[in-house]
C-alpha cells in the first residue's frame, strides 16, 4: 500500500506546483469563498493551503489519505460525468507519501475540528483541536524521503514561477474566490473574489492591460463562451498569456488555441499571440478529462463544431473594435 502510495505519487506529485495543484482544487471543489496559499523555499520546505470550504468530517478525515477515497464519485457512470474538479482520490494519499503532512479540518460545527499528521504516509497523530470551519493543509519537506524525485527540483525560483502561474490561471477561472499567494512571506497575489473577471486579470497583469481587453462571447445550444481577448496590438511573444478555463477547470487545449489563432489569422505578425481568457461551458458529458491523472488535458467529443463556435465568437470580439471609431 505504501509502495502503490509512492508509484501513485510519481504520478501526481511531480514538483511543488503539482502538489499546489491538487491542494487548490480540493479547495475550489470544498465551495471556498477564499483560499490562501503560503509557500517557503519554492515549495520545497513549506505549502500551506488554507480554505474556508465544507471541511471534512472528523469521522472521514482518516480516510481522505487512503487512496481512491474520493467523496466526488457516486457511481462509476459518473466518471464520464465529472463536473467537480477532483475524481481520482489518489491526491492526499500521494502526497502524503512523499511529504510531512498536517491536515486540520473542521465541518460547519461550531469550531470542533480534527488535526491529522501524516509522515511518509504513516499517520503520526489524529486528535481533536479547535478550528474554524474549512480545511488548512500543510505540506513539509516535500520529497523528504524520495531522494531521486529532490534531485530534479530546478531553482526555487522556477518552483515558485510554476506555482505561481497555476494559482494564477485559477484565480481566472474561478474570479468568485479570494485568493491570496505569498513565498518566502512577499505576496505574489491577491484577488478580491468579487466576482468580476477584469478585476482578476488586472491584479495579475496590471489595470492598463486589463482596460485594453476585448469582451468574448458565445452562446451556442452545447456551449457557452465568456472572456476577453486582447487587441491584434497587445500581443505576446509566446502562448503563455492564453487561459483556457473549462467547466471551472483550466485546461490546455491545442484545438482551442488554433481556433483563436485562426480568428486573429492575418491580424497577427507571425510569433505574436494574444493574452485571453476563455471560459467555456458544457455538459459534462461532452468532454472526457480523464486523459492523464494531472487533468490538464481534455478531449471534445464534438472537436470541430468547438473550434468552430470558439472562432466565430473570437471573430466577432475582435471584429467589433475595428468598427469603434477612433477618438
Ligand atoms: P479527490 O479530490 O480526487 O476526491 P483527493 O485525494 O484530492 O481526491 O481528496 C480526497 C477527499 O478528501 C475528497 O474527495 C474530499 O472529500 C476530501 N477533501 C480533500 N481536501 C478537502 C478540502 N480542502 N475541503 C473539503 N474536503 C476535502
Ligand atoms: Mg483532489
Amino acid at each position: 500500500e505504501q509502495l502503490a502510495n509512492q508509484i501513485a505519487a510519481g504520478e501526481v506529485v511531480e514538483r511543488p506546483s503539482s502538489v499546489v495543484k491538487e491542494l487548490v482544487e480540493n479547495a475550489v471543489d470544498a465551495g471556498s469563498s477564499t483560499i490562501d496559499i503560503v509557500i517557503e523555499e519554492g515549495g520545497l520546505s513549506l505549502i500551506r493551503v488554507t480554505d474556508n470550504g465544507s471541511g471534512i468530517d472528523g469521522d472521514d478525515i482518516e480516510t481522505a489519505f487512503y487512496r481512491h477515497a474520493t467523496s466526488k464519485i457516486a457511481s462509476s457512470k459518473d466518471l464520464f460525468r465529472i463536473a467537480s474538479l477532483g475524481f481520482r482520490g489518489e491526491a492526499l494519499p500521494s502526497i502524503a507519501a512523499v511529504a510531512k503532512v498536517t491536515c486540520i479540518s473542521a465541518p460547519d460545527n461550531g469550531g470542533l475540528g480534527r488535526r491529522l499528521v501524516i509522515e511518509g504516509g504513516t499517520i503520526a497523530a489524529n486528535e481533536e483541536t479547535n478550528a474554524p470551519q474549512g480545511t488548512d493543509v500543510s505540506v513539509r519537506e516535500l520529497f523528504y524521503n524520495t531522494p531521486a524525485r529532490l534531485k530534479y527540483m530546478k531553482t526555487i525560483q522556477t518552483e515558485i514561477g510554476h506555482i505561481a502561474d497555476y494559482v494564477n490561471r485559477l484565480a481566472l477561472a474561478h474570479p468568485g474566490i479570494a485568493f491570496t499567494l505569498k513565498h518566502n512571506g512577499s505576496t505574489l497575489l491577491r484577488t478580491l473574489g468579487s466576482g468580476d473577471r477584469l478585476q482578476t486579470f488586472a491584479a495579475i497583469y496590471g489595470s492598463a492591460t486589463a482596460k485594453a481587453m476585448l469582451p468574448v462571447e458565445g452562446e451556442h445550444p452545447d456551449y457557452e463562451l465568456r472572456g476577453c481577448i486582447s487587441k491584434p496590438e497587445q500581443t505576446r511573444s509566446n502562448r503563455n498569456g492564453i487561459t483556457i478555463v473549462v467547466n471551472g477547470r483550466y485546461i490546455k487545449s491545442f484545438v482551442l488555441n488554433q481556433a483563436m489563432m485562426q480568428a486573429y489569422h492575418t491580424l497577427l505578425p507571425i510569433n505574436r499571440f494574444p493574452l485571453a481568457v476563455l471560459e467555456l461551458g458544457m455538459h459534462p458529458s461532452l468532454l472526457d478529462v480523464n486523459v492523464h491523472p494531472s487533468k490538464m488535458e481534455v478531449r471534445f467529443s464534438k472537436e470541430a463544431e468547438l473550434r468552430e463556435f470558439v472562432e466565430d465568437a473570437i471573430r466577432r470580439a475582435l471584429g467589433k473594435q475595428r468598427h469603434i471609431p477612433g477618438p
